[in-house]
C-alpha cells in the first residue's frame, strides 16, 4: 500500500563523511519525538546506520538486500529501535546488490516497489544513500518525494554537487517526475569562520539551491552516539547538535506541507 501522505526523503551526496547517516538517524529520532511514524532505510553496504541504531549487522539473517533482490517482504525485515523509529537494516551483503541489480529490468524501481509493499503507513521514510551515484542511489531518488543534500561547507565540497544534480535531473526525466530538491543541509558546520558561510552562500547561489536551516554545528558529541547504539538526541539530549537537528526536523515537517513547485495540469473544462 502506498500512502499519499507519506513523505519519502532521500538523503544523498556521493561524498562520504558529510553526515548523511548521522542526519538520517538524528532527523528520524527528532521526527519520532514529534509524534510522527518513521521508517529509516539503510542503503549503504557499510551498514553504519544499522550499527548506529544498536543493531549488529552480523546478527541479521534478513536485510534490505533480500527485499531489493530476492523479493522478501519488507515487513519481514523491519526492526523496531530504541530511538522510536523503525529500521530496514543493511548488511555487507548489500555490496552485491549493486551488481545483482545492474542486469535486472526495473532496477530503478526496486525501492519504490518495496515501499509500496509496506503494510504500515509511515509519515516519513528516510533513505540513507551510499556514497556513490550508482544503482542504489538512483533507485532511492526514484522512490523519493524529495532529496536532501548534507554538505560540509569546505572549499572543494561543491565539486560533486553538480554531478548529483545531473543525476537528479535524469531521474526526474526518466523515472520520477515528482522528485523535488529540498535543498542542502549544512553539516559539520563551524559558524565561527566566515569561510563556512561564504562557501555555503556560493554553493546555494551557484546551483540555485535552498538551504535547510539551521546548520548542524560540528561537535565532538556526535562521535559518541553510534557506539551507544542511539542517536545524539538520546545520548546528548540537550546538546547544540541535538537542538539543531530538532529544529531541522520541524522545518522539514513545514516543508512537507508545501504544495509541489509545479502544479499538476489543470483538469480540462467541460
Ligand atoms: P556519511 O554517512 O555521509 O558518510 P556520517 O554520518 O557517517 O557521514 O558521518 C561521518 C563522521 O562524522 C562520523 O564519524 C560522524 O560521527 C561524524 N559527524 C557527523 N556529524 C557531525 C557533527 N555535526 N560534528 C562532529 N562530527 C560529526
Ligand atoms: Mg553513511
Amino acid at each position: 500500500m502506498m500512502d499519499p501522505m507519506t513523505t519519502t526523503l532521500a538523503v544523498a551526496n556521493q561524498k562520504g563523511g558529510v553526515a548523511k547517516t548521522t542526519s538520517v538517524a538524528s532527523i528520524g529520532a527528532a521526527l519520532a519525538e514529534l509524534g510522527h511514524s518513521v521508517l529509516l532505510v539503510d542503503l549503504d553496504p557499510q551498514a553504519c546506520l544499522t550499527f548506529s541504531l544498536g543493531v549488529d549487522p552480523e546478527d541479521l539473517e534478513l536485510s534490505v538486500h533480500h527485499v531489493l533482490t530476492k523479493g522478501v517482504e519488507p515487513g519481514e525485515v523491519i526492526l523496531e529501535t530504541e530511538d522510536g523509529v523503525d529500521l530496514l537494516p543493511a548488511t555487507i551483503e548489500l555490496a552485491r546488490a549493486e551488481a545483482d541489480l545492474l542486469t535486472r529490468t526495473g532496477r530503478e524501481h526496486v525501492i519504490k516497489t518495496a515501499i509500496e509493499d509496506l503494510d504500515v503507513d509511515y509519515d516519513w521514510i528516510l533513505l540513507d544513500c551510499p556514497p556513490s551515484l550508482g544503482v542504489l542511489t538512483v533507485a532511492a531518488l526514484t522512490a523519493a518525494t524529495g532529496v536532501l543534500v548534507p554538505l560540509q561547507c569546505e572549499t572543494l565540497s561543491h565539486r560533486g554537487v553538480g554531478q548529483l544534480l545531473d543525476t537528479v535531473h535524469d531521474v526526474r526525466r526518466f523515472t520520477n517526475k515528482k522528485l523535488e530538491v529540498w535543498g542542502v543541509l549544512p553539516t559539520l558546520y563551524d559558524g565561527r569562520t566566515t569561510h563556512a558561510r561564504t562557501v555555503l552562500e556560493t554553493i546555494s547561489e551557484t546551483y540555485d539551491l535552498e538551504v535547510v536551516e539551521p546548520p548542524i554545528p560540528k561537535t565532538i558529541k556526535f562521535a559518541e552516539a553510534p557506539a551507544a547504539g542511539r542517536s545524539i538526541l538520546a545520548t546528548s539530549r540537550s546538546s547544540k547538535g541535538a537542538a539543531a537537528y530538532r529544529e531541522v526536523a520541524a522545518n522539514l515537517v513545514t516543508r512537507s506541507q508545501r504544495k509541489p513547485a509545479r502544479p499538476a495540469k489543470r483538469a480540462k473544462k467541460k
